[in-house]
């Protein structure tokens, strides 16, 4: 078989196995432009289970267009806490911001409207307007290349922009002139569920195994190809969590660079020696009362891996410069990192994969 007619075949059939065995998700309800974005942007690098909290979290506290604008970025920033990647809800307020200005707080049903928005590519722009206003619009995202490539038995590297673009373009041509969100939710449910990224594809249960070039033996295992990740660079880093008088020592990170505008426990680069830790404390204004105890984590960003070293010290100075949260605040309030926050006082876990 010709692999034109191949997705041909997947495009029809897969709306009806879709419909038979679509899992239910809260934001599958209904085709609200911000609900399906909201959900894409948060699926992004996290997985579903983790994202529903999330998801109804965000939508109590910010139900509309209108809302995400005006909200305070102190309070997105906590309802991200932990999601990672927050440069995506800044750019979800970013966008908000210009949907209100220019578009009256609505989704224009336009491509290329959407795809100027801060913070959507050609994925999210490709799901918001197929689901959402049932465009010719494929998103292709790492499920849609795994099935597309097995199906076809397609080597080429998905990593090269004209690969996937060319991919994309072939999809819209099979896309059907009514029910393109259906199509688009099929295929990524096809690649979530039984075509997935962990080991053996569920081939048995396949609804295009029929007419898949990669079915046969272990080929499938040659598909997707991916480019070369590069290496992580390692950088260590000294952590104090001081402690006065039930509350903890924060500070706001810088506006740009990575975790921008989150707060952190003071942090040196390199890791000191408890003596050293101490003598930093005093010049610090701190009244350091000794050390408490220390911890060793990991925590692996995308394109970094931090070694961190903590010192907890018991202080009897506020110092300068620092913001001291109780309990309460550090809950309700400031959005502590992940790489930071794991090392909360009865919180501690080695948490990895927020970026
Ligand atoms: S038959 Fe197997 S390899 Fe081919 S698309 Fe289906 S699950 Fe993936």
């Amino acid at each position: 078989m010709e692999n034109p007619q191949r997705l041909r075949l997947l495009a029809e059939i897969l709306p009806q196995w879709y419909a038979e065995h679509a899992r239910s998700l809260p934001w599958r309800q209904d085709r609200d432009p911000y609900h399906v974005w909201l959900s894409e942007i948060m699926l992004q690098q996290t997985r579903v289970e983790a994202v529903k909290g999330y998801y109804a979290r965000f939508l109590a506290a910010v139900p509309d267009i209108p809302a995400l604008a005006r909200a305070d970025p102190e309070l997105l920033h906590k309802l991200w806490e932990g999601l990672g990647y927050y440069a995506r809800v800044r750019n979800l307020q970013k966008a908000a911001q210009l949907l209100l200005t220019r578009h009256n707080g609505r989704f224009p049903g336009d491509y290329a409207a959407v795809r100027a928005l801060p913070g959507i590519g050609d994925y999210t722009a490709g799901a918001i307007c197929s689901i959402c206003f049932d465009l010719p619009t494929p998103a292709v995202d790492g499920n849609v290349l795994r099935v597309v490539t097995r199906l076809r038995a397609d080597g080429r590297c998905v990593d090269e922009p004209a690969v996937k673009r060319g991919l994309r373009e072939e999809l819209a041509e099979v896309y059907p002139p009514r029910g393109a969100g259906l199509l688009t939710q099929a295929l990524m449910e096809l690649g979530a569920t039984v075509c997935g990224p962990n080991g053996k594809p569920d081939c048995e249960h396949c609804p295009a195994a029929a007419f898949c070039a990669a079915r046969d033996g272990d080929a499938w295992a040659n598909y997707p190809l991916r480019a070369k990740k590069r290496e992580r660079k390692v950088e260590r880093r000294t952590v104090f969590v001081f402690s006065r008088e039930g509350t903890l020592a924060l500070k706001k990170r810088r506006a740009t660079g990575l975790l921008a505008g989150l707060w952190e426990f003071p942090n040196v680069p390199d890791w000191l020696e408890p003596q050293q830790a101490l003598e930093l404390a005093s010049e610090w204004g701190l009244h350091p009362r000794g050390l408490e105890r220390q911890t060793e984590r990991t925590h692996v960003f995308t394109h970094v891996q931090w070694e961190m070293r903590c010192f907890y010290i018991p202080c009897a100075a506020p110092g300068e410069g620092f913001l001291w949260a109780d309990e309460a605040a550090l809950k309700g309030q400031y959005a502590l990192p992940t790489a930071f926050r794991m090392f909360r006082p009865g919180q501690e876990t080695n948490i990895k994969g927020e970026r």
